[in-house]
């Protein structure tokens, strides 16, 4: 089976080929266009998919080397994400399967980030059923239970900001430019972890919050700029380091608690947070303390692409899990 793949749900637009488990092309087209306004602005961000939408389809099937004669099914992000955004997509995927006359699937775009996980690259074994997954994006942040392929229960979630956006406020107020999670990440390569202390929130059950901790920075930053107005610049790598290391450790403490209740040690990561390096050392850290099974994906599959959005579509294509014509592109989608 071969499957195209099409992503459209924030700033990225991708599109992906999918030959049975085994990805032919993976096509990411980004926006430059909202650096300059420190974060995503949804008017400039549909435009922009309109623009690269079929330039990236043709670039991803040209690049898998094959006809769009031989495509038997069309997957797209159907949500949650930016309205704007995800009518691109989804008006695209509706036309190319009429036009091709293909099934089409609409792809739930978190089960997507947790499926990247079954993208076949060769080298490394997958997850198997029960798992816990840590999905951690710019969006979301959840502790989900995947039973199976398409049988996933979200069983903490964050209750104000996502763990992207903790990193990229954090960096904000550090005087990068969005998205700063992965520039935090690079300064806390040379930065002590252990030099700042930031609060932690006490919140219930498997759940997360991480507005505490954007304030409780910039009531920290407010006072040291006060004796030195050097202090950020200063003592960078540290500030870096100290922010990683307490938005890993608010993370992992519930991660572990499920695991622990849930009796579960296959333990998965997912999102772009997770292409983070000191998580992803922590989670392996942690693994071998606790004798857990830890998949973490290959970078290019843990920010958004086409890729897990065709694999997600690939199990609904077995399972014959089509959406017709009436279909609609949706802000929010429960899980
Ligand atoms: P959602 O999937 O919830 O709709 P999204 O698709 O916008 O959100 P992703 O593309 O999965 O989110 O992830 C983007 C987020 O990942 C941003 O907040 C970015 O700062 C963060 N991120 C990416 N790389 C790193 C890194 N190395 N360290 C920390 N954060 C990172
Ligand atoms: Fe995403």
């Amino acid at each position: 089976t071969i499957i195209l793949g099409i992503e459209s749900s924030c700033d990225d637009t991708s599109a992906a080929v999918l030959k049975n488990t085994a990805i032919l092309s993976n096509i990411i087209a980004g926006q430059k266009i909202h650096e300059e306004y420190g974060g995503v602005v949804p008017e400039l961000a549909s435009r922009a998919h309109q623009q690269n939408i079929i330039p990236v389809v043709e670039s991803a099937i040209k690049k898998a080397g094959i006809r769009k004669e031989d495509i038997d099914a069309i997957a797209f992000t159907k949500g949650p994400g930016l309205l704007g955004s995800l009518v691109v997509g989804t008006s695209f995927s509706k036309a190319f399967s009429l036009a091709m006359n293909i099934p089409m699937m609409d792809v739930n775009h978190m089960h997507g980030h947790v499926l990247a996980h079954f993208i076949d690259d060769g080298d490394k074994n997958k997850p198997s059923f029960p798992f816990l997954c840590l999905t951690v994006s710019g969006g979301h942040t959840q502790i989900v239970l995947v039973k199976d392929y398409l049988g996933m229960q979200v069983i903490g979630s964050t209750i104000d900001d996502a763990a992207g956006e903790a990193f990229d406020k954090s960096a904000k107020l550090l005087g990068f430019p969005y998205p700063g999670g992965p520039l935090i990440d690079r300064h806390a390569r040379n930065g002590n972890p252990k030099r700042f202390e930031f609060s932690k929130p006490q919140i219930k059950e498997y759940d997360y919050s991480f507005s505490g901790l954007k304030t409780s920075i910039l009531y920290f930053l407010q006072k040291q700029e006060k004796e030195n107005p050097d202090f950020i610049r200063e003592n960078l790598d540290d500030l870096c380091a100290s922010i990683q290391h307490t938005i890993i450790e608010i993370l992992l403490k519930k991660l572990k608690k499920a695991a622990k209740e849930l009796n579960i040690k296959e333990i998965a990561i997912a999102g772009g947070v997770s292409a983070n390096s000191g998580l992803r050392k922590a989670i392996e850290a942690t693994a071998n303390e606790l004798k857990w099974n830890t998949y973490i994906p290959k970078f290019e599959y843990c920010t958004d692409n086409a890729a897990m959005i065709a694999i997600t579509g690939k199990y609904m294509y077995e399972k014959g899990l089509f959406a017709d014509q009436s279909i609609a592109a949706k802000a929010r989608v429960e899980m």
